[in-house]
């Protein structure tokens, strides 16, 4: 069962410009085509534009990624503005098709000819905007030794104790 992402808006297509109401998701899951899916939360203000339906508001996506330098998993976190204008296929009163002198506008984010709108393909292309390519668990993480392995936030591994002893005892011998 997917993330209710889809909502009808035939009664809103009807209202006068800059007629608005509020949609909130709440999880728990928006399915990605790469890595796993994200928690999402977004409280979104739909609002009544002259030709179709204004989105906007705020979305976080909640996820588990690995750390790009210990390899640990970790609960990453990220957010983004949504900022995107749907555009109805048909007319809501006379259920004539409608045609849009940006025909890519109205591909990319239309309304279908039963008035509903779905909010997943937008969801996903600002997930993928806010994701970041090389996450880092926690931002002074000392990630792992590329001699051993060695996980070097919980330890310093004994290939770092050896080159600390070597450079003691240059230091012994220019002392
Ligand atoms: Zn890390
Ligand atoms: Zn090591």
């Amino acid at each position: 069962m997917g993330l209710q992402l889809q909502v009808n808006v035939a009664q809103l297509l009807k209202e006068r410009v800059g007629a608005a109401r509020m949609f909130e998701v709440d999880g728990p899951e928006l399915e990605t085509d790469d890595g796993p899916p994200a928690y999402v939360r977004a409280a979104l203000r739909l609002t009544r534009t002259d030709q179709g339906v204004w989105a906007s508001g705020p979305v976080s996506y909640a996820e588990e990624r690995v750390c790009s330098r210990c390899l640990a998993p970790f609960a990453s976190r990220a957010e983004a503005q949504v900022d995107d204008v749907f555009l109805p296929s048909v007319d809501v009163s006379t259920g004539a098709k409608l045609r849009y002198a940006h025909d890519e506008d109205a591909d990319a984010n239309s309304i279908d000819e039963r008035h509903v709108l779905d909010l997943s393909d937008a969801l996903r292309q600002y997930r993928l905007a806010a994701t970041e390519l090389a996450p880092v668990c926690k931002e002074d993480c000392k990630g792992i030794c590329p001699e051993c392995g060695a996980d070097l936030n919980e330890s310093e591994c004994s290939c770092e104790r050896y080159l600390d002893q070597r450079w003691s005892a240059l230091r012994e011998l220019t002392a």
